[in-house]
C-alpha cells in the first residue's frame, strides 16, 4: 500500500508541480495517474521511490515513512519502467535483465535462468535474448523493460508512460499483456499516462490530475466515466463518455434465444440465419438463407457489457449478436431490437 498525505512539490524554480496530494494506492491494484501534460503525474510518481523529494507532506509504503527509509533499500522493492525502455545499448537483452539480479546478489547462473524466465513471461522468444536492444522493435524493447523491472520480483511497479512511444496496435498488445501479467502477479502498480482510454482499460482506480498538480478525482473507471467530479474531468474524459460508459453496463437483461445443437457444425438461428462454429464451438461464420457467408468479427459473452452487445449487433449481417458462454462457445443469439431496447432502458435509468 502506498499513501500520499498532503504531499506537495515545488521545484527550486518555483514551479508548483504537485499540490496537496492525498491518495492511497491499495496493495495488489493498478492505479493510473492520468491528466494532460504538465499536471504533475510524473513528479507525483517519482516521489514514491524518492527520485524526487516532496517539499511538503509525507509518503509511506506499507505504513513506513519513505523519508526515513534507506533509498537503496526502498528502490529494491520498487520496479521502474519508463517510456523509452532505457536499456543498456552494449549489453544483450538477457544481460540487461540479468544485471538487475546480479545487483541483488544472485549468482550469474541463477540470474541468467531468472532472466530467461522473465523474458518468456513478457512474451519474448528465447532467440531474442542474445540480441542487442537496437536489434529489437520498440514494442519488444518495452517488453524487455517490463521484464527487467519485474526480474527481482518487487512488490511495487512504477510505469511512466511505458507504452506511449509505440504504434497503436503494438500498444494494444502491450496493454493486454500487462493485464494478463497483473492477473497472475498482483503487483501494486502506479501507471502514468495522458491517454484516458488507456487509463480506463488498465486502472482499478484512476487519479485524474489537473492544472497546478491538483488531484481532481480519484475513483473507479466507471465512476470517472459516469460521475465526473467536475467540468475539468468531464472535458478530459471527453465526448465519447456516454458510449464508453456502456462498457460498464451489463447486458444480462437482454433476452437470448438459445440455439439447439449449439457447439457443433452449423447452428440454425432465428430468421433463416445460421452460424458455423469451429471445433471448440466458437462462432466463426454467419450464413444467410442463400448460404452467403460472412465472418463473425464480434460476439457477446453471457456476462458481457451493453457496449459489447451493441458492437456485436452492428458488426453482424444478421442484426443479431452471437452469444457465447465464458469460454467462447456459442449458446444462442440476441436480436438487435432487444439490444437496442436494453440500451434505451439504460439511457432512461
Ligand atoms: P506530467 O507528468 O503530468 O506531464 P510533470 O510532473 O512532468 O507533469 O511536471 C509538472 C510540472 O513541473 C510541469 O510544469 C513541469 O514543467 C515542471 N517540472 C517537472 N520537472 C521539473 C524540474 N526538474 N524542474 C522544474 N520544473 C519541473
Amino acid at each position: 500500500m502506498i499513501t500520499f498525505s498532503a504531499v506537495s512539490k515545488v521545484y527550486p524554480d518555483g514551479t508548483s508541480a504537485v499540490d496537496g496530494l492525498s491518495l492511497t494506492v491499495e496493495a495488489g491494484t493498478v492505479t493510473v495517474f492520468v491528466g494532460p501534460s504538465g499536471c504533475g503525474k510524473t513528479t507525483a510518481m517519482r516521489m514514491i521511490n524518492r527520485m524526487t523529494e516532496p517539499t511538503e507532506g509525507t509518503l509511506s509504503v506499507n505504513g513506513a515513512d519513505t523519508a526515513e527509509a534507506d533509498r537503496t533499500q526502498l528502490r529494491r522493492g520498487i520496479g521502474y519502467v519508463m517510456q523509452h525502455a532505457g536499456l543498456l545499448p552494449h549489453r544483450s537483452v538477457l544481460d540487461n535483465v540479468a544485471t538487475v539480479l546480479r545487483l541483488t546478489g544472485e549468482s550469474r547462473k541463477a540470474a541468467r535462468r531468472i532472466a530467461y524466465d522473465m523474458l518468456a513471461r513478457v512474451g519474448l522468444e528465447e532467440s531474442l535474448a542474445a540480441r542487442y536492444p537496437s536489434q529489437l522493435s520498440g514494442g519488444q524493447q518495452q517488453r524487455v523493460g517490463v521484464a527487467r523491472a519485474l526480474a527481482s520480483d518487487p512488490p511495487i511497479l512504477l510505469m511512466d508512460e511505458p507504452f506511449s512511444a509505440v504504434d497503436p496496435l503494438v500498444r494494444q498488445d502491450l496493454q493486454q499483456e500487462l493485464l494478463r501479467l497483473q492477473a497472475q502477479l498482483r503487483k501494486t502498480i502506479v501507471f502514468v499516462t495522458h491517454d484516458i482510454e488507456e487509463a480506463l482499460l488498465l486502472g482499478d482506480k484512476i487519479a485524474v490530475f489537473g492544472p497546478g498538480g491538483v488531484l481532481q478525482q480519484h475513483d473507479s473507471p466507471e465512476q470517472v466515466l459516469t460521475a465526473p467530479a467536475n467540468d475539468f474531468v468531464s472535458r478530459f474524459v471527453g465526448r465519447e463518455r456516454g458510449i464508453r460508459s456502456l462498457a460498464f453496463a451489463s447486458a444480462a437483461g437482454v433476452p437470448i434465444t438459445p440455439a439447439s445443437g449449439a457447439g457443433r457444425g452449423r447452428v440454425a438461428l432465428q430468421r433463416g440465419w445460421a452460424l458455423i462454429v469451429d471445433a471448440e464451438g466458437r462462432p466463426e461464420t454467419w450464413e444467410d438463407s442463400s448460404q452467403v457467408r460472412t465472418p463473425v468479427t464480434a460476439a457477446l459473452s453471457e456476462d458481457g457489457s451493453l457496449r459489447a452487445a451493441v458492437d456485436a449487433v452492428l458488426s453482424s449481417p444478421a442484426h443479431m449478436a452471437p452469444v457465447t458462454d465464458r469460454s467462447g462457445r456459442l449458446i444462442g443469439a440476441a436480436e438487435g431490437t432487444d439490444v437496442f431496447a436494453a440500451l434505451a432502458g439504460h439511457a432512461r435509468s
